[in-house]
């Protein structure tokens, strides 16, 4: 802020020399104009400095913590984020020797062997997820329970799992490039006692890829992770690093979709980020002079007059709170 405050000084100064006099010449309008432009690079640069951890589709939340009401129920206080608890769920799969091959036949099979109603289950919805799985999302855990107690769903070769919630994240920034992992498990361990190496794993790196120093991300368990980020920082050298809450939501450059990188995209075709048609990418779009749409605020019915990328997009937004919904915060 004070170099945009310094900038405007500065430009305000040449644009009162520039106006002195009678006549406005072409050099003056041209230097009128390269001094707007200035103030509005400078500009840009203070606003894109503010989104850059999103523009990379990663969040930071210095603050975590549970709300007033306590319980599940997580507010994420620097993105006005308030995070509810998810819907409870179990989640169905077949028994090796089912000979149940994909996730409609698991559906069909389950529901040719239960009928919640008569088990006083109420279910709000089914959805396919991997290994030829189910998830049935529930009104309560009781509901839940209902369910996997159900000698039927056994009989009928299939598992009843209630899902696990993953291990929340942490970022350790301006790490010092060149010093290896074990010194610096070695560090936390003094820090924060020996229960450090069986509750932490390193996820990976991010920052800038070059420099004398990087971020590292790590997955922890609850408890360790709350300990790490109440303390904020760890001491390595002559380096104080700043430990974070790290949310990231994965986002494909090819499709725009979430939950996968490039590298694993299965769409036919590509989606463009800008004006959110099918077929090509933003760096082949014919309509660049339009207004930006936000691709996936477009198929989920938001407002959707921004680019695909910025942080406040709601449909973003929507997924860094399913993330959090999942992750086991310990509370
Ligand atoms: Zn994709
Ligand atoms: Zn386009
Ligand atoms: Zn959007």
């Amino acid at each position: 802020m004070k170099k945009l405050n310094e900038a405007i000084k500065q430009q305000t100064i040449i644009l009162e020399i520039l106006a002195s006099g009678n006549m406005l010449t072409t050099a003056k309008s041209k230097c009128i104009k390269e001094s707007v432009q200035r103030l509005l690079d400078i500009l840009t640069d203070e606003i894109s400095d503010k989104r850059t951890p999103l523009a990379s589709q990663t969040q930071l939340f210095s603050e975590v913590a549970a709300s007033s009401s306590g319980s599940r129920h997580l507010k994420v206080a620097n993105t006005g984020i308030a995070a509810k608890s998810p819907s409870p769920a179990v989640i169905i799969y077949p028994c090796k020797d089912s000979g149940i091959s994909s996730s409609e036949a698991t559906q069909a099979t389950l529901q040719a062997a239960i009928n919640p109603t008569k088990i006083g289950a109420k279910v709000i919805g089914l959805k396919k997820v991997s290994n030829n799985g189910l998830v049935i999302f529930t009104n309560s855990i009781i509901d839940c329970e209902l369910i996997a107690k159900c000698n039927e769903i056994n009989l009928a070769k299939l598992n009843v799992v209630f899902p696990k919630k993953r291990w929340p994240k942490i970022i350790v920034k301006y790490v010092p490039r060149d010093v290896p992992d074990d010194r610096i498990m070695k560090i936390l361990i003094e820090d924060f006692g020996t229960d450090v190496s069986n509750n932490i794993k390193f996820s990976h790196l991010a920052g800038s890829r070059e420099g004398p120093t990087c971020h590292r991300v790590y997955s922890t368990s609850p408890a360790l992770r709350k300990k790490l980020v109440n303390q904020g920082r760890c001491f390595i050298d002559w380096n104080s690093c700043r430990i974070d809450d790290y949310i990231s939501v994965l986002k494909c450059s090819r499709c725009c979709n979430f939950g996968h990188s490039i590298k694993y995209c299965k769409e036919e075709k590509p989606n463009c980020s800008h004006c959110a048609s099918s077929g090509h990418l933003v760096s082949n779009c014919p309509s660049t002079s339009n207004p930006p749409k936000c691709f996936n605020c477009t198929i989920t019915n938001k407002p959707s007059n921004h680019m695909t990328r910025i942080n406040q997009c709601p449909e973003l937004k929507n997924q860094l709170t399913i993330m959090i919904n999942k992750t086991d915060y310990g509370y």
